[in-house]
């Protein structure tokens, strides 16, 4: 038996065997060849082998998703049965004498180049299918079989160095019950998608991943971030026990799903949940969320390689606001950048991609993207209480520039003759600090704040959020940070505007009383951490959240900081 803690991300008990979900190795090495014509050939194979398998996508996806889903494996086909794609690699391995795997490589390069360079964004972004199908060819080449994930069939805890959006995708549906991943931490965006599932998720667990086999049975607990390898009879009973008791608290917590976020006496802070697909807007209803908070719409567009239509987006903003049946949904423009891609977009990588062309920056710069999306938002509208956030502020002329493109959207749609809604508030997301430090003059330009504290940490501290080493850094209690949020409450307060916190120290057990007292009015979580934060606030007068949160402001250090809480939470 062998334990150990890494970074509870996703909150639950898991028993089941490990599954170790393998890095495919696709680096190429330039090998020199003799026998051109064998080389040329194990291309051809590659490529009819890969077709065949693309095939056989399309034809589960016609089945299993629809018709448009499955056209973009037909684009794939039509390209690879492209005479020049084929012929640029195997002339590449007759003029330089060189191995198949490198003149794929080198082939992918190429005929990306000059997609990329094409003056038309629809062109543009089929670099990224010449990387899907490259890929392949270059697997079959390596002989590198399906990922794990496509065949799970027992229940199984993921072992990966990270998981990627399209595999966490993947999951949904599948018996996994839990996963431990080598990097990340508690804002990583795997680590997101597992709290939205519901699944018990450890992260950050570095060389520790290595002493897992496969096969190996493994408890794991994502509140506490604790591990257990080949446990003894003794710990498993303990951990059944745990179990059962955890599933008391849950039926207990079940009686706050009708009732409304509040403390002891009648306070108001309105629950809400994130989402990342208008799917997810179900479990969110269903555990009485009062709202969709945060819809991270840049999953929309992430792992894929087009970009969504507006008519695409609109069905998935519709879909949202209907399954919350009149409650709000705050949707946030495209946020890419950071740790989030978007292949379609083509956008170079930079040295410090969370200080780099993000978010609003990249909205208002490729203003055709961003007129797409809020044409689709303000016709969407027209179905809920759909409202606009835009992320990453960090100037009030940002704020101006984002209103002007939403004005001409709305000029565009009225000319038209459209159906949307001109009336939708508009807010945004408080995440960069010298917004939480001009929050009262930024109040005065929308009509909500959303206090973004993943990011407000990360820039305030200087202490990347992704990075595991430095995670013991990443102090959402650290007094300065406490201030800011402050700072942008009492704006938000003294202007009456909702103010908002939708990063993940709202879901934080205990954090609910904590954020009330500093003068938050709504809180936005993983669903599964909505009716926890309920009760939270119901055990509290708003008088005893204040207390907490002056303490907590006056601590000399986010070490001090934190011994009050738990002092408190005992
Ligand atoms: C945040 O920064 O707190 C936030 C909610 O946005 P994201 O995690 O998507 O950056
Ligand atoms: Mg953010």
């Amino acid at each position: 038996m062998l334990k150990w803690k890494a970074i509870g991300v996703s909150e639950g008990l898991a028993r089941a065997k490990a599954l170790v979900i393998q890095e495919e190795d696709l680096t190429v090495v330039k090998n020199t060849v003799t026998d051109v014509a064998a080389e040329q050939q194990r291309i051809l194979a590659a490529v009819e082998k890969a077709k065949q398998q693309i095939q056989a996508l399309c034809d589960e996806a016609k089945q299993n998703i629809g018709e448009s889903e499955a056209e973009i494996f037909g684009a794939h086909l039509l390209m690879l049965s492209d005479p020049d794609f084929v012929e640029g690699m195997t002339d590449y391995v007759s003029d330089e004498k060189v191995c198949a795997e490198y003149a794929c490589f080198v082939n992918c390069e190429n005929f990306q180049a000059m997609f990329r360079a094409m003056d038309n964004e629809y062109m543009q972004a089929r670099a990224a299918d010449i990387g899907d199908i490259s890929k392949r060819v270059l697997k079959n080449l390596k002989g590198i079989g399906d990922n794990a994930l496509d065949t799970i069939t027992e229940p199984c805890i993921l072992i990966a160095n990270d998981l990627t959006p399209s595999d966490t995708a993947k999951i949904g549906g599948k018996p996994v019950v839990g996963f431990i991943t080598r990097i990340g931490g508690r804002t990583s965006h795997s680590a997101i998608m597992a709290r939205s599932m519901g699944v018990p998720a450890v992260a950050g667990a570095g060389d520790r991943l290595d002493d897992i086999a496969n096969g190996d049975e493994l408890l794991l607990d994502g509140t506490t971030g604790e591990v257990i390898i080949q446990p003894d009879e003794e710990t498993i009973a303990a951990f059944e026990q745990k179990k059962k008791s955890e599933d008391a608290r849950r039926a207990m917590l079940a009686q706050f799903k009708e009732r409304e976020g509040a403390t002891s006496d009648g306070h108001r802070v309105v629950i809400e949940g994130n989402i990342g697909t208008p799917d997810d807007a179900v479990r969110v209803a269903e555990l009485g969320g009062e709202g969709v908070g945060l819809f991270r719409s840049e999953f929309l567009f992430m792992d894929r390689s087009d970009l969504p239509s507006e008519e695409e987006q609109f069905a998935a903003y519709k879909k949202a606001c209907q399954t919350m049946e009149g409650k709000p949904v705050i949707i946030r423009t495209l946020d890419i950048g950071g740790d989030k891609e978007v292949p379609a977009l083509g956008l170079e990588k930079e040295q410090n991609p969370f200080l780099g062309y993000r978010a609003i920056r990249v909205c208002l710069n490729q203003t055709d993207l961003f007129m797409t999306q809020l044409r689709a938002l303000l016709r969407a509208a027209k179905y809920g209480d759909l409202r606009i956030m835009f992320p990453m502020i960090s100037s009030i002329e940002e704020i101006r520039n984002a209103k002007q493109v939403l004005r001409q959207a709305k000029d565009l749609l009225a000319a038209e003759g459209a159906a949307f809604n001109p009336d939708v508030k508009i807010g945004i997301m408080v995440e960069i600090p010298v917004a939480a430090v001009c929050a009262d003059m930024l109040a005065k330009e929308v009509d909500f704040f959303s206090i973004g504290t993943n990011d407000l940490i990360q820039y305030s501290c200087a202490v990347d959020r992704i990075n595991e080493k430095i995670s013991y850094l990443y102090r959402p209690l650290h007094p300065g940070v406490l201030r800011l949020i402050r700072m942008t409450a009492k704006a938000a307060n003294e202007n009456g505007i909702e103010v908002g916190v939708c990063g993940e120290m709202a879901g934080t057990p205990g954090m609910a009383p904590v954020l009330c007292g500093l003068g938050v009015t709504n809180l936005s979580m993983s669903a599964s951490a909505m009716l926890a934060a309920k009760a939270d606030l119901a055990a509290h007068s708003f008088a005893e959240c204040r207390e907490l949160a002056e303490k907590l402001l006056a601590a000399a250090s986010a070490t001090e900081a934190e011994q009050i809480f738990a002092a408190w939470r005992a």
